[in-house]
């Protein structure tokens, strides 16, 4: 098969990541016989640095043509001040819309071997593996009217949360799809108590239902699934939300599990996948060699499943991961005192070795039968 993917490595740490994740891809290429095209181009800082704009058209039309992207982390601090559009994280925004990717998945997995990174205890926290879904196009963070006006006290500012039914359909279609190959559960999460919002989405999610009989649909308020996600996670399966609650409850099932450097995560539903690891740029410890590349490593294990319907590649990938982590390799921020370090490289070469053993051994395998 041929993978023509387009890098964009962006800002602080995200090179360091990208740069692994695509040493890895390689290998799963040349291991079960694909043919791989990587193209680098600039985002966020790194792009406004060098064409004053944080997505350039030439960016843009890149990944357009492309099969997948894969992107590192943007944000740089000297551009914090810049005026929201020039600012490195709406070349993000921009992009996701622009690929038309409503559909964030982001998988929050309990890894034993990293036990000690949980704030949970053990016997809470094992077994946990949920997908959240999260709606990336709508909701409170697009919605018009938005505005900031008047001045001193009388100045005031809104936001307008909206949704229509065909954006809820397509995003609960997602979801319902994902759970049959899973445990067949969804929870869609919303305030249905408070808001309009989502009482159209309850009424649409439960609708969609009817077509997926296999697949056991529940409902929660945000702020009782916020509660349950700490006290009992491993109840969760594939979780629907809306753009802000999802937002924030990826976030806090990435803090159960334990390691934000380790968390995945895929834009999709339009022509173009977006695959991206969840942490930021991470500038202070940006060009040290100690990021944690498994993040963007595991999202590229999500492209060859999402975009690329390879699932056998996929498993090797996520396999490799859990194999180094059982073999106590650890990059700085997954290492408790006395456990030994290694640094982003290596742990890019150990993964890839392992890619490398483990598709010859099938490859053995596979001739014998
Ligand atoms: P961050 O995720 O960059 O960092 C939070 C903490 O986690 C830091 O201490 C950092 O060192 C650590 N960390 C993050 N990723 C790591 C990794 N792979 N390995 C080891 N340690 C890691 O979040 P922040 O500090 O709030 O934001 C920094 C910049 O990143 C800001 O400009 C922000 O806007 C941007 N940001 C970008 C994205 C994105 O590109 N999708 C997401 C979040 C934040």
């Amino acid at each position: 098969m041929r993978l023509r993917i387009i890098s964009l490595p962006g800002d602080g740490i995200g090179p360091e990541v990208t740069t692994q994740a695509i040493r890895v891809l390689h290998e799963v290429a040349s291991a079960f016989g694909h043919t791989l095209e990587v193209d680098e181009k600039e985002i966020g800082g790194a792009a406004l640095t060098k064409f004053g704009d944080p997505l350039p058209d030439g960016t843009l039309q890149s990944c357009l043509a492309a099969d997948a992207v894969l992107l590192g982390a943007v944000g740089t601090p000297a551009f914090d001040h810049n005026p929201r559009e020039l600012r490195p994280e709406a070349g993000l925004l921009r992009l996701r819309q622009e690929l038309g990717a409503f559909a964030n998945l982001r998988p929050a997995v309990f890894y034993p071997a990293l036990a000690a990174c949980s704030p949970l205890r053990f016997e809470m926290v094992q077994g946990t593996d949920i997908l959240i879904v999260r709606e990336l196009l709508g909701g409170l963070y697009f919605g018009q009217p938005r505005s900031i006006e008047g001045q001193g006290t009388s100045q005031h500012a809104y936001n307008t949360m909206r949704y229509s039914v065909p954006e809820v359909e397509r995003i609960a279609c997602v979801a319902f799809e994902l759970a049959r190959g899973r445990r067949q559960r969804v929870l869609s999460v919303d305030k249905a108590n408070v808001l309009e919002c989502s009482r159209l989405w309850r009424e649409v999610v439960t609708r969609i239902s009817a077509g997926y009989p296999d697949v056991q649909l529940s409902h929660m308020y945000v702020d009782s699934a916020a509660m349950s996600l700490v006290l009992k996670p491993t109840q969760f399966d594939v979780i629907l939300t809306e753009n802000m609650f999802g937002d924030i409850l990826s976030d806090q099932a990435g803090g159960v599990v334990g390691a934000l450097g380790l968390l995945a995560s895929a834009s999709i539903g339009g022509p173009v996948g977006l695959y991206e690891p969840v942490h930021g740029s991470a500038p202070d410890i940006a060009g040290k060699g100690i990021a944690n590349p498994l993040g963007a490593i595991l999202s590229v294990a999500m492209m060859l499943r999402y975009t690329f319907k390879l699932p056998r590649e996929a498993e090797c990938v996520e396999a490799a991961v859990i194999s180094v982590l059982n073999a106590g390799l650890r990059t700085p921020d997954l290492a408790r005192s006395g456990e030994r370090v290694i640094t982003s490289s290596e742990m890019g070469e150990k993964i890839t070795e392992w890619v490398h053993s483990s598709a010859d051994t099938n490859v053995r395998v596979a001739s014998r039968n």
